[in-house]
């Protein structure tokens, strides 16, 4: 029996988004692209509209709603524009999994809605759990939803878990590459500009996420990622800088027994897994040679020089609304950064003034999270200014 799944790619025109398309496009059989989404990229959304004839198309910037409209007049997608038009459309009932590929905090709505409508989620966006975690899984647990990760590292986590039932774990190890400047010291590092930092050594990504792994923000922001996909508690998380990225992840169990996950680095594998599950399907990206001469090696991170990992895991052990303050402050100083506004070490100091500024919230609602974001954002935002 094969049925086609139906997937809703929210951000198709990002790295995930478009990576996700290649492996559509490689199994017909398998998958269909039903919703597209897009914030500004009208002319890619366009002609991904144009080559796999989605149901429906979200442009976010309403400016460019009849542009699009008017590109697709012949075919028979449906188009939509505007932030609201996501939550509606992640409510709707013509697809069978959401893969959620919007960047930040902008991709929490529309994921808990698909949560809410029943539907499983492949999620790519570590945002959404970091921002509101334990609402987002107590929602795909009420509506007994799996939320599969698209993360390289909590893909291997989730592999390795694969028919360990209820063994318990006794600790997870996230893998980093360290970035693009691994081994640098401050006096380096506060001279970086946006177009070094953006050349990542393993990994081709969208900007933020290409930044976050410069400053390490972004393995911080994968422990708060983990902590609440795999029910963990906050000491069973451990962080090693891997600069070759072949093992993706580890999982160490009661035993002491380590299984990891490993490969070449591609996220279209993740992307792939998380479609597929809960199988595997065939593909041709290139292997991963044991005979080819290579070493694997590991190294603590350096935490007094990247202190976003110190930072990050102070809000996974305070908890509350401390990861969506942490959060907020970083998608703000990330794109200073990018609009050469700030230097690199003021990403840091601005998530850290932000995190001591914002008051705590031990169980937020909801809406108290949507506060919690807007009023860390402001204050973040205040600190550029000056
Ligand atoms: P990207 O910047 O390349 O793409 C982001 C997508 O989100 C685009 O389609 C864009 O149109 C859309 N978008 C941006 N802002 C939006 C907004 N305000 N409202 C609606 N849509 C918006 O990002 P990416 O690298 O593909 O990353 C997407 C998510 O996946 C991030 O959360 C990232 O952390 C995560 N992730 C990415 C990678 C990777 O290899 N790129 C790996 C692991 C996890
Ligand atoms: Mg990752």
């Amino acid at each position: 029996m094969t049925s086609i799944k139906r997937i809703a790619i929210f951000g198709s025109t990002g790295s995930i988004g478009t990576q996700a398309l290649e492996v559509i496009k490689a199994n017909p059989d398998k998958f269909a692209a039903e919703i597209l989404t897009a914030h500004t990229n009208d002319e890619l959304l366009v002609q991904q509209a144009l080559e796999f004839n989605p149901n429906i198309v979200v442009i976010g910037d309403e400016k460019k709603y009849q542009k699009v409209k008017d590109a697709l007049k012949a075919t028979g997608s449906k188009v939509f524009a505007g932030e609201q038009a996501l939550d509606e459309v992640a409510a709707m009932d013509n697809y069978d999994l959401m893969l959620a590929a919007i960047v930040g905090y902008a991709g929490l709505k529309p994921t808990l809605q698909a949560l809410e409508n029943g539907k499983p989620v492949a999620l790519a966006n570590k945002e959404t759990l970091v921002v509101a975690g334990d609402i987002v899984m107590q929602k795909a647990m009420e509506k007994r939803v799996p939320v599969i990760p698209v993360d390289s590292e909590h893909s291997a986590i989730f592999q390795c878990l694969v028919g360990e039932g209820r063994n318990k774990i006794e600790k997870i190890i996230l893998t980093a590459s360290g970035g693009p400047f691994l081994g640098r010291k401050p006096n380096y590092l506060v001279n970086v500009k946006r177009d070094h930092a953006l050349q990542h050594p393993n990994w081709s990504m969208g900007a933020k996420i290409t930044i976050d792994s410069a400053t390490l923000m972004n393995k911080g922001l994968e422990m708060i990622e983990a902590k609440w996909l795999f029910n963990l508690q906050p000491d069973q998380i451990q962080v090693v800088i891997h600069p070759q990225s072949i093992i993706h992840s580890m999982v160490q169990f009661e035993d002491g027994s380590i299984k990891a996950q490993m490969g070449l680095p591609d996220m279209k594998l993740p992307i792939q897994y998380a479609m597929a599950f809960p199988q595997r399907i065939p593909n041709n990206f290139p292997r991963y040679d044991f005979k080819k001469p290579g070493t694997l090696t590991f190294e603590e991170p350096d935490t007094r020089t990247f202190r976003n990992l110190v930072l990050a895991t102070d809000a996974l052990f305070k908890g509350g609304n401390m990861p969506c303050v942490l959060n907020a402050a970083n998608e703000i100083a990330v794109y200073a950064f990018l609009r050469n506004r700030i230097g690199f070490l003021d990403i840091t100091e601005m998530v850290e003034r932000t995190m001591d500024k914002i008051p705590f919230i031990q169980n937020p609602t909801l809406e108290e999270y949507f506060e919690t974001d807007g009023e860390a954002r402001n204050f973040a935002a205040s600190l550029v200014q000056m």
